[in-house]
């Protein structure tokens, strides 16, 4: 992977494999050359036909969630081993919606992204607090208690492997992004956790990115800050044009933030 910054467009309940097919083409004309690694994370059922048509770009393409378990009587469910053979390079995990819709707690979340790194697939852990958290000032004990459970026990070699969301639940879907300054304190925080768990060097490694409400107009002032290394987005990601703008705005930004130090 190259190392600039990450975008990742998680499409939800939404798009048909044909309607897949077609954004990925638009898109990966759109954003040739802009140094941004962009992950799609598709339905199930567009997953197959998404890698093919990203062959030859730029694009990299995941799953939205799967089951902790190999195999088993779970009906309705889809499995690592599955998501692998349908080409997916990482998954999504811990998602507000998973938890708050469909009941994922911290315990199955950290048995997720377990059974993703055995399994060769890339775990986008997703956290973050509700308005009532923030409000009652629990935003740090609340993103500790999902930090810890889901990477705490791993070795710091799979930790590096492991892309993280910060997705205030608040901005999420809302139209109110958390603001730069918001945003860079939580990242900032969640890297000294990191750094406690593995090393101050190795927290340094692991992406961090911001998701919620993100669209082309706040995108470059967010990716400025100093750890926020990637977007997250989720309702601007639908539209082609939209989501090559968020992701021209990374490389940009990142480009001036080269320059400056140079
Ligand atoms: C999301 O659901 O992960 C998300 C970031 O959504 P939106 O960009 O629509 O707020």
């Amino acid at each position: 992977m190259e190392k600039c910054p990450y975008v990742i467009g998680n499409w939800k309940m939404h798009k048909t494999a044909r309607e897949a097919v077609d954004c990925i083409e638009t898109l990966a004309s759109l954003i040739a050359g802009c140094h941004v690694n962009l992950f799609l994370a598709t339905s199930f059922t567009s997953l197959a036909q998404a890698v093919q048509a990203s062959k030859g770009t730029q694009i990299i393409i995941g799953a939205q969630n799967m089951h902790e378990a190999r195999e088993g009587a779970f009906t309705g469910e889809i499995s690592s081993l599955m998501l692998k053979e349908a080409g997916a390079s990482f998954v999504m995990l811990g998602h507000s919606e998973r938890r708050a819709l469909f009941g994922e707690t911290d315990q199955m979340v950290k048995q997720k992204v377990a059974r993703a790194l055995q399994d060769d697939l890339i775990p986008v852990l997703c956290i973050g607090e509700t308005l009532a958290e923030r409000e009652s000032g629990k935003t740090e004990k609340v993103l500790k208690r999902q930090l810890e459970s889901a990477l705490g026990s791993l070795p710091a070699e799979d930790a590096l492997k492991v892309l993280l969301a910060y997705e205030p639940i608040w901005a999420i879907g809302t139209g109110s992004a958390a603001n730069p300054q918001q945003a860079q304190e939580v990242h900032s925080y969640v890297r000294s956790l990191l750094g406690h768990l593995f090393s101050a060097r190795k927290a340094r490694e692991i992406p961090l990115l911001y998701g919620g409400s993100v669209h082309p107009e706040n995108a470059h002032h967010l990716i400025a800050e100093g750890d926020v290394d990637g977007l997250l987005v989720g309702g601007s990601s639908l539209d082609p044009q939209a989501l090559a703008a968020i992701v021209r705005r990374c490389a940009q930004s990142t480009s001036i933030t080269r320059e400056k130090k140079s």
